[in-house]
């Protein structure tokens, strides 16, 4: 295990995935009933960006840098309202950005009394840090199990209601299959519950097979959000991440379909910027 999420804590990648998954909460808070919040793959849930790791690429700048120092107009403000309240709150209320808040702390920054948040994560340095972080918190579990028996281990949660990220490092082969094969797992178990698979996009045909893949999972509803920050012949790197959202609340398309021409142009890093939202699945009505 080699990936340290401090390298690319705050990234555009991070920006896109973490601004979901607060509009995911929000939604899951306009009812009463209690809601679970499960990450299998959580990092260390706060990150220092003057570190020497962070500094080192510099991704945050081309991130949450970008973002915070844009100013987006009261309708875009609005819905980035809850993310950007969790990355201020790290920061004691400032919009100078020393530290950002990871996948848990934005999580856990936005539960009521009654929510509850499952945190996994299986590098022993990056679980210690989480464990401290979440020390004495009544509404918080932190786990150290691998996170694909973790989605397996975990679902369905008591309230049945809530969202579940599966954000693996993609640091091994196969990660592609076992993403697809995770969202069985948890369609299987808790086929009402949210689920929010990241992915990078390096390889078209790999992102294509996946692609191909989840839609072969028996769900009825399937929202595929993707933003490509460069083109394809600039870099070896990554040129843009994806997420694969099952059972999105049914606002998400339309709140996305605002936001996501903002977000193009403030992370974008150049000419083949382009983000993209559609259902891979979609629901049929049968008249
Ligand atoms: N979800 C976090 C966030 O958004 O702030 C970032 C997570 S990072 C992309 C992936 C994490 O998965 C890393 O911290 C890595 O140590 C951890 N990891 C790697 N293999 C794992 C496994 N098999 N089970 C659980 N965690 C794993």
């Amino acid at each position: 295990m080699n990936y340290r999420h401090i390298y690319h804590a705050g990234n555009f990648a991070d920006v896109l995935k973490h601004i979901v998954l607060t509009l995911i909460v929000e939604h899951l808070k306009l009812k009463p009933a209690p809601f679970r919040v499960i990450d299998t793959h959580a990092g260390t849930g706060s990150y220092d960006l003057s570190s020497a790791e962070a500094q080192k690429t510099g991704e945050w700048r081309q991130g949450i840098g970008s973002l915070i120092e844009s100013a987006p107009p009261p309708d875009i403000a609005e819905l980035l309202a809850p993310y950007l309240q969790a990355v201020r709150r790290e920061n004691d209320g400032r919009d100078t950005v020393r530290r950002y808040p990871g996948s848990p702390q934005i999580a856990r920054s936005m539960l009521r009394a009654n929510d509850r948040l499952v945190v996994n994560e299986l590098h022993p340095e990056d679980s210690a840090k989480l464990s401290s972080l979440f020390a004495g918190d009544p509404q918080t579990k932190v786990l150290s199990l691998d996170g694909w028996d973790a989605v397996r281990a975990l679902l369905p949660p008591t309230e049945r209601r809530g969202v579940t990220l599966i954000d693996p490092p993609f640091e091994q082969p196969g990660e592609f299959s076992r993403l697809a094969q995770a969202l069985r797992d948890a369609h299987k178990r808790f086929a009402t519950g949210t689920v929010v698979l990241w992915y990078p996009i390096k390889d078209e045909h790999a992102v294509q097979a996946f692609e191909a893949d989840v839609q072969g999972v028996e769900l009825s509803k399937l929202l595929s959000v993707v933003l490509r920050v460069r083109e394809a012949q600039e870099t070896s790197g990554l040129l843009g991440s994806g997420l694969v959202i099952s059972n999105p609340p049914f606002t998400l398309l339309d709140t996305l379909e605002a936001l996501l021409p903002f977000l193009e142009q403030t992370l974008g890093q150049g000419q083949g910027a382009r983000a993209s939202l559609g259902w891979l699945k979609r629901e049929r009505s049968v008249t």
